[in-house]
């Protein structure tokens, strides 16, 4: 699969922030083959992160979609319009919205659907909290995942599937390698299922959830990861930039 090395910059950034999409954009470099490089930035500064990234390899994307293109949904956002704002790819169902906004996998895939429809891709995430990982259940919790949060009739070329445990996120723990490369190997299985095992080789499986730029390495090294989704870390262009290169 392709390597995508994404960050989300969540409830954070102001027009003064554009400094670091800037930076990203002119330190980055050309394209590498086979790398691309996103941010996905609060909707309010989509159109504007956009400008920013004009000319250089470097993509924008939005953190949530509405499941249709428009209508009497106030304060919600369609993948229209973030395609419209300049978007190339956008985040659903990362675990922050399941909690916050009561998301389950029938909307997430629906969110999904409404990403390709744009002519996004959806980046989709799974991830089990530290109750089930506890309990012994990640796997069949992100199996159950994947088989509800992937629209039915899509292709393995159109999605990317990030793998986010919600006890690393924002807390400094990051999972282990061992666990990252116990679960991305099982997504990757099925996903083999769903599509075939080539088709899902073709699939980009990110990791997020305290990726920094001293564990970013190992943890890019893992076979079956294809890149990260990177919080709190994207927000400094030096940070992004130092996961960046060890992609
Ligand atoms: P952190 O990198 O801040 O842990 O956030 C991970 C994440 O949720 C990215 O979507």
């Amino acid at each position: 699969a392709r390597t995508l090395i994404a960050g989300n910059w969540k409830m954070n950034g102001l027009k003064e922030s554009l400094g670091e999409i800037r930076t990203v954009a002119s330190e980055m470099g050309k394209a590498r083959e086979g790398v691309e490089v996103l941010l996905c930035v609060p909707a309010t500064l989509l159109a504007l992160a956009a400008e920013a990234a004009q000319g250089s390899a470097l993509k924008v994307g939005g953190e949530t979609c509405h499941p249709k293109a428009s209508g009497a949904h106030t304060g919600d956002i369609s993948a229209e319009m973030l395609a419209d704002a300049g978007a190339s790819h956008v985040i659903v169902g990362h675990s922050e919205r399941r909690m916050d906004h009561a998301e389950n996998n029938e909307t997430v895939a629906a969110q999904a659907e409404a990403a390709l429809r744009a002519g996004l891709t959806p980046i989709i995430c799974i991830g089990e909290s530290l109750e089930q990982r506890k309990a012994g259940e990640t796997l069949d919790f992100v199996a159950s995942q994947i088989k509800g949060s992937i629209p039915a009739g899509v292709d393995a070329e159109q999605i990317v599937i990030a793998y986010e445990p919600i006890w690393a996120i924002g807390t400094g723990e990051v999972a282990s390698v061992e666990q990252i490369d116990e679960v991305h190997r099982a997504i990757r299985a099925r996903l083999g299922e769903r599509f075939g095992p080539e088709k899902a080789d073709l699939i980009p499986l990110l990791y997020g959830g305290s990726m920094k730029p001293d564990n970013a390495g190992e943890i890019l090294a893992i076979d079956d990861v294809n890149g990260g989704l990177i919080g709190g870390a994207s927000l400094k262009a030096t940070d992004f930039l130092a996961i960046y290169a060890q992609a």
